[in-house]
């Protein structure tokens, strides 16, 4: 991997242009949740967020998102944020323009149809960016944004070591003075049927472990 394509897959890289992580308020955590909406697990995590009353955002791939336009529905209904992941998953770094603006688009207007409400943000599959990512994703309407908590929890297969991980990381962000914007899986862009148990357990450990003055909030709030 050249150093070219190196920056545009480093989460905090500003060099294909500006992105957002997370705001310098070290009080604010937003739980988001990739590669869904998923039949099975998805459900199962609404309920999590509901029992703890907690609005988190969703970057959902835009294929899943039409084979399941109820479960998308529900979840805007629930008032979750949900956002843009591409509509097949690709590798942004090494997606040219044409094909990068096809996956953004459609996905938008996928979501967009099913829920009547605009998608102002976007997750690049991995990170991956090209030069022309961000003013694809601009030009559609939407922020470009990255995370500042992640850990391995697509092959975890207990709820524990992954809520450790991310606890972790969420107190050494309030240490630096930023806010945590977290990310873990309900779905998988390859296999749709994986295990997500343990992303889905995460969020109950890390609900329940609440750290003391943090403020749940959703990525929808950092953009005005
Ligand atoms: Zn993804």
């Amino acid at each position: 991997m050249g150093g070219y394509a190196y920056a545009g897959m480093w989460p905090g890289s500003q060099i294909f242009g500006r992105t957002l992580t997370a705001p310098g308020l070290p009080s604010e955590l937003a739980l988001t949740f990739d590669d869904g909406p998923n039949p099975k697990w998805t459900p199962k995590l609404l309920e999590v967020l509901a029992r703890y009353e907690v609005k988190a955002t969703f970057f959902l791939i835009g294929q899943f998102a039409a084979q399941n336009k109820a479960l998308v529905r529900e979840m805007q209904a629930a008032g979750h944020v949900l956002g843009n992941h591409t509509w097949t998953h690709p590798n942004l770094a090494r997606t040219g323009p044409g094909r990068t603006r096809e996956e953004l688009a459609r996905t938008k207007r996928e979501i967009e149809g099913i829920t009547g409400a605009p998608v102002r943000l976007f997750r690049p599959p991995f990170g991956g960016r090209s030069p022309w990512t961000g003013p694809i994703a601009r030009g559609l309407g939407m922020e470009v944004v990255l995370w500042n908590a992640m850990t391995a929890d697509w092959d975890a297969t207990e709820a524990e070591p992954v809520a450790a991980a991310l606890l972790k990381k969420i107190g050494k962000n309030r240490r630096a003075g930023r806010a945590t914007n977290l990310v873990l899986h309900d779905g998988s862009h390859r296999m749709p049927e994986a295990e997500r148990g343990a992303s889905v357990g995460a969020v109950g450990r890390i609900l329940a472990a609440r750290v003391a003055n943090v403020r749940m909030v959703t990525v929808g709030a950092w953009v005005g």
